[in-house]
């Protein structure tokens, strides 16, 4: 095949010629552990593979004074130091649409290393897959930018608009990097990020709220233990209520790519905590949870829903009319968002899978946040998320990426890269 060949089909041609090298960078990868909060050492590989592939490349630390006004989208921070975000550029030619392409350095812990075949940071490669903390959330993705970028390149491609790469710290506890992208000016005429999403186009994601409760009730010895009140008895009817709200939600909402997800919004109460003898009646009960909200749902409007709700209950209890429970809302609350299904990136990215795979891709939305929500409502860029990997073996011993997805979300950047940023050559 010559030069005449159909750009998809050199740009495939491209990617499969370095698969071994692409195999190679995301086992070193996933081999340099950087959980949530420590992502320095594997910033630095990131770096030097960036500057390998052609970017230019800069890095740098959220601090807390450019976030603090922004602390309630991704909660209170352990620490900024030492935890450098890395942003690379392809400037185009000038005149294209530029992309900005995004994937997260940070990883959940390993977990017990003994429920893993293998050593949680091994890379090892098993019947066509790359095992290892983070090999599908998300240093796959990352690898998936790189690789395609590197394509892009073997095959004489250029490009008219710029595109930028940009590997964020701090996902799985809010998004600290990708608010500090927004805030440091990056833009670009739509965004994509690479996180596991079985090759699906994700146009949606979910929000969540995570609430803490505190119920007072009166402490007495357990021996005599009517003259007291339980906190925990006044507690279990305003789970309860909770319990129903969830159900009335779940029945109510609506919206077309949530038709099939079985816990759309579910509310989750995820830490109890209540007494401090076993011989005493309980004085106090802090219970702290989640809920989930899809887009289109108000954050105020659902924590007022929440607070209406708990006051009802407590309104039909004398003990709780009197000492009214506290709600509180803590952590980072995130928001939903969404892009339209016909947006532009949206149908450019079907479209790349398409010229790659023959077929359509599934259309989806999932329950959980994601720091795209960072680029749609703070940033004000369209975007969506694809990529190779399953959700449901991240965060989860033997974690995994197949080899052969990992190629096809890597064709079908490259492909997007040249339609979107408008190829010559
Ligand atoms: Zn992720």
């Amino acid at each position: 095949m010559g030069p005449q060949a159909a750009l998809p089909e050199r740009l495939s041609r491209a990617v499969e010629a370095r698969r071994e090298e692409t195999v190679r960078l995301l086992q070193e990868f996933v081999r340099v552990p950087s959980v949530t909060g420590y992502e320095g050492t594997f910033a630095a590989a990131v770096a030097e593979a960036f500057r390998e592939a052609g970017l230019h490349t800069e890095t740098f630390e959220a601090t807390r004074e450019e976030i603090s006004p922004y602390l309630e989208h991704v909660g209170e921070q352990a620490r900024y130091e030492g935890r450098p975000n890395v942003i690379g550029r392809r400037p185009g030619l000038g005149g294209g649409r530029s992309i900005l392409l995004n994937a997260h350095i940070d990883t959940v812990e390993a977990g017990d290393p003994t429920a893993w075949a293998e050593d949680p940071f091994s890379g090892a490669i098993r019947g066509g897959r790359i095992y290892g903390r983070g090999s599908c959330d998300m240093k796959g993705g990352l690898v998936t930018h790189l690789a395609a970028i590197r394509a892009l390149g073997d095959a004489g491609v250029e490009l008219a608009g710029d595109v930028t790469v940009a590997a964020t710290v701090g996902e799985e506890d809010g998004g600290l990097g990708a608010l500090a992208t927004i805030l440091r000016g990056h833009r670009a005429d739509a965004a994509l990020i690479t996180e596991p999403t079985r090759l699906a186009l994700v146009p949606a994601q979910g929000g969540s709220l995570v609430f803490r409760l505190t119920v007072r009730g009166r402490a007495a010895h357990g021996a005599v233990r009517s003259r007291g009140v339980s906190a925990l008895e006044k507690f279990i009817p305003i789970f309860e209520g909770l319990r129903v709200l969830e159900r009335e939600r779940e029945a109510s909402l609506s919206h077309p790519l949530y038709e099939n997800i079985d816990d759309k919004a579910p509310l989750s109460v995820g830490l109890v905590r209540s007494g401090n003898w076993a011989s005493t009646v309980p004085e106090s009960l802090v219970a702290e949870g989640r809920l989930g909200l899809i887009p289109g749902e108000e954050m105020r409007d659902i924590q007022d829903l929440v607070a209406g709700r708990v006051a009802e209950i407590a309104a039909r209890d004398p003990w709780l009319r009197e000492h009214p429970p506290e709600l509180g809302w803590i952590g980072g609350q995130f928001a939903p968002a969404e892009v339209p299904v016909d947006s532009p990136i949206a149908r450019a990215v079907a479209r790349a899978h398409e010229g790659v795979t023959g077929g359509r891709p599934v259309v989806e939305a999932v329950s959980y946040g994601a720091d795209m929500r960072h680029f749609v409502l703070l940033g004000g860029m369209p975007c969506v998320m694809y990529g190779a990997g399953d959700v449901g073996v991240a965060h989860a011993p033997d974690e995994h990426v197949n080899i052969e997805d990992l190629l096809t979300a890597t064709k079908t950047v490259a492909c997007l890269l040249a339609d979107w940023c408008a190829a010559a050559g």
